[in-house]
């Protein structure tokens, strides 16, 4: 069983990777950000209380995204594996994980982080913003609080994976097939062991 954490910046790609991951892979996907977009689509009170933090570029809060992750893994019980994008993004959030999977008597098993220069992010969410009718992709000032919110809240969960010896970091810039391409390598990499 692989509970792989597709870590990294706002822009770095961690949604379209985690895509072809699991398609490769046979691995389920769950991505805490399409998740309450899904809700915000259908207009649910968990859509309409997560979308007061997402269009300003914040984080809902822990308590909320954490029971909303919980269901989403208890409801797959009997997957290969899990890609977990854009959770966890607090060290709260993080140990809450820990707990959950220890439930299941299984545990992180890696977490990679692409890694992409702030530059190039602002550039890629508002390209992205053009096409992707996302409020929180449209004004640099939004992006610019996301990329600080990554900086103070969200980065200390690689330090918190890096003591377990758990975390890695794969260069996220580049063409979408060579980002795959190193990180099916990791993959490769803990499948083998
Ligand atoms: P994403 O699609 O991963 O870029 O997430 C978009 C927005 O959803 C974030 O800026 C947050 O407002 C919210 N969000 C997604 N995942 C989380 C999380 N794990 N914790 C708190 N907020 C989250």
């Amino acid at each position: 069983m692989i509970n792989l954490i597709l870590f990294g910046p706002p822009g770095s790609g961690k949604g379209t990777q985690a895509a072809k991951l699991v398609e490769k892979y046979n691995l389920l996907h769950i991505s805490t950000g399409d998740l309450f977009r899904y809700e915000m689509s259908n207009n649910t009170d968990l859509g309409k209380e997560a979308k007061r933090f997402m269009d300003n570029g914040e984080l809902v809060p822990d308590s909320v995204t954490i029971a909303m992750l919980a269901k989403k893994v208890e409801a797959n019980p009997d997957v290969q594996g899990i890609i977990f994008d854009g959770f966890p993004r607090t060290k709260a959030q993080a140990a809450a994980l820990d707990e959950l999977l220890a439930e299941r008597g299984e545990e992180v098993t890696r977490l990679i982080m692409l890694e992409v220069p702030d530059e190039e992010i602002v550039q890629r969410l508002l390209e992205r913003g053009k096409v992707s009718g996302r409020a929180d992709d449209q004004s640099e000032h939004t992006i610019q609080r996301r990329i600080r919110v990554y900086r103070d809240n969200t980065s200390p969960v690689y330090h918190y994976y890096d003591e377990q010896d758990k975390a890695v970091k794969v260069n996220g810039v580049g063409d979408i097939q060579t980002i795959s391409q190193r990180l099916s390598a990791e993959m490769d990499r803990l499948i083998a062991v």
